[in-house]
């Protein structure tokens, strides 16, 4: 899990190949977070410095004389004075690997009859036609801080996947549909009846309010108003029995009007 939440090649390649499909193209989805970083709701992505801007080129150079080694053996030769750290440096592979500049593959030796995983790089098929006196634009994973905005704006291709893009453009924090009422007098009055509806709810069961969901999953089913099994899914706290016993009854009750 840890592996996939860090890798970095699409998504769905990924897991297509993890259960076992080796005969699938590979070709890349065009809508996951590697594929289309513009479009992503949970990552948010940051232009690279011109310290990894000439980390990625020198990498390139590298590549290009004997790709398909490991991403380990790479770092040391290339920055072996330490003055990019291993994670930055996969950072910076990854980066390449979501413009095409570099291909990243999982592989696996066999040690002392252990496995051990590790990433190998090649040259990517976009580096053929690189300009290297242009600026690359290379989108480096950021620190994401709730309720920031997107600031990554950088063109680049797939353009396509950002067509197919179809997700809620919904950014954490922003009010996509504006209560009649003010918000805040509007969410209390949505917490009193989630927390009027919880307390049946448990008497009928016969267990603690808690039980049904926590205080903190109500306040965030308050602030969020999910709409879907997505929506409330995502919310800390709420797992997929409770959605499927409540769903219904919380989209409902979340919609009725309370102004
Ligand atoms: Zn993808």
């Amino acid at each position: 899990m840890l592996r996939y939440t860090d890798s970095n090649q699409c998504r769905m390649c990924a897991l297509v190949r993890h259960f076992g499909d080796y005969a699938d193209s590979q070709k890349p989805c065009g809508i996951c977070d590697f594929c289309a970083p513009e479009a992503c709701l949970g990552q948010r992505f940051r232009s690279a410095t011109d310290f990894e801007l000439a980390a990625a080129l020198r990498l390139i150079t590298a590549l290009r004389a004997g790709g398909g080694k490991s991403t380990g053996k790479l770092h040391a030769e290339l920055f072996p004075e330490g003055h990019l750290s291993r994670n930055s440096f996969e950072d910076v592979l990854g980066a390449m690997a979501r413009l095409g500049l570099a291909r990243l593959t999982d592989e696996v030796f066999e040690k002392d009859g252990r496995s051990i995983p590790y990433r190998k790089a090649y040259l990517g098929s976009a580096a053929g036609e690189l300009d290297e006196a242009a600026p690359i634009a290379l989108l480096m994973k950021a620190e994401v801080k709730s309720g920031t905005p997107s600031k990554s704006k950088t063109k680049r291709g797939k353009k396509k996947a950002a067509k197919k893009q179809a997700l809620p453009q919904r950014v954490p924090g922003s009010k996509a549909k504006a209560p009649a009422a003010p918000r805040a007098a509007l969410d209390s009055r949505i917490e009193d009846a989630l927390r009027k509806w919880r307390l049946a709810e448990a008497k009928r069961r016969g267990v603690p309010a808690f039980r049904v969901f926590t205080d903190q999953a109500l306040k965030a089913i308050v602030e969020r108003r999910p709409q879907t099994a997505a929506e409330l899914l995502a919310i800390p706290g709420i797992g997929i029995s409770t959605v499927e016993k409540y769903g219904a009854t919380l989209y409902c009750l979340l919609h009725q009007d309370l102004r």
